[in-house]
């Protein structure tokens, strides 16, 4: 019998939690023909979430728990189910709810046809503010500029991974993670369907606009080095722009003499160089900072606990 993992990473969830579970008893009920694995990753939550898990494992021995030293993220918590997951394939779903899991079974559907990766895909956003929806167009459409791979718009972590996925997703440590674009980068055979995104039941998105500015800059830096070509080609203009100035300024001076003139023009050129400067070396070190961070080969995560018991 095939084994299907459902993968759950769980932050501050304690609330939704009693709303997922059942919904997920209902799938798999629905679905005997397949072996379930319900794998939660309690990413440190702050509240009860680690005891309701247990609550939950207590009763139904299809409950798999990692439980983190911390709060590391979501892109880290979903590395761990990667690394823990035993199904042949494993489907990746909030804890809010907001990912239906009655969409799992048309995933199945296409994952038995051949498929290696089904995601899915928002026809609408949910309610978010206007201010996030632009916000996060405007960063798909960045990233899809610069980078040499498809980035799906709208498509979120939802979404079924055959186990060849998940092993070539394991061998990516890279620290920073940024595994929407993993998705893509893995290839495979992929296939799309569509969803309406509900809204979260309880509690806000954890992700404050703060920290969605972070993920864009990894988004943006770990696939694509052409933040780094800016400053080439800005530098490269401005010194074309600087040597016609030059030939302008010294013609003049030689047929017309040179009237001390032109402070606040020189003024305003020194600043705009010295922000176009500071703005290089922030992108450069932004990346160097990557670099740092990689060299360091930390591991991505440190278990607490699996299944209850200390993992040392
Ligand atoms: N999450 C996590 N660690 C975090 C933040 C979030 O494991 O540091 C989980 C969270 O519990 C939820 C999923 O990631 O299951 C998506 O989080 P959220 O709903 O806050 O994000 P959004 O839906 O806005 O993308
Ligand atoms: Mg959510």
């Amino acid at each position: 019998m095939k084994k299907i993992t459902i993968l759950v990473p769980c932050y501050n969830e304690e609330m939704n939690l009693p709303l997922l579970y059942p919904e997920l008893v209902k799938l798999m009920d629905e679905n005997r023909a397949y072996e379930w694995e319900l794998l939660f990753v309690n990413d440190g939550s702050h509240d009860g979430t680690l005891e309701r898990l247990y609550e939950m494992r207590h009763q139904d021995p299809r409950v798999n728990i990692v439980s983190l030293s911390r709060n590391f993220g979501k892109e880290v918590a979903m590395l761990v189910g990667f690394d823990y997951a035993k199904g042949d394939c494993m489907v990746i779903v909030d804890a809010d709810l907001q990912d239906p899991p009655s969409l799992i079974p048309e995933m199945i559907h296409w994952w038995e046809q051949g498929y290696d990766d089904v995601y899915a895909k928002r026809k609408s956003r949910g309610k978010e503010s206007w201010l996030r929806k632009r916000l996060s167009l405007m960063f798909y459409r960045m990233l899809q500029q610069s980078s040499r791979f498809d980035m799906l718009k709208n498509v979120g972590d939802f979404r079924l991974l055959d186990r060849r996925c998940i092993n070539a997703l394991r061998r990516m440590r890279e620290s920073e993670r940024y595994t929407k674009g993993m998705f893509s980068w893995i290839g495979f055979k992929k296939k799309e369907i569509e969803f309406d995104r509900g809204n979260r039941q309880v509690g806000k998105s954890s992700w404050s606009y703060r920290q969605l500015f972070s993920l864009a800059i990894d988004g943006i830096t770990s696939f694509s080095s052409a933040p780094l070509r800016i400053s080439t080609i800005a530098g490269f203009f401005i010194s074309m722009l600087a040597f016609i100035y030059m030939m302008v300024v010294f013609v003049r001076a030689l047929f017309w003499g040179n009237p001390v003139q032109g402070y606040p023009s020189l003024l305003v050129f020194i600043l705009f160089l010295g922000g176009i400067q500071l703005l290089s070396i922030g992108i450069i070190g932004e990346y160097i900072g990557r670099i740092y961070n990689e060299s360091k080969h930390r591991p991505d995560y440190i278990v607490d606990e699996y299944n209850e018991e200390k993992v040392s």
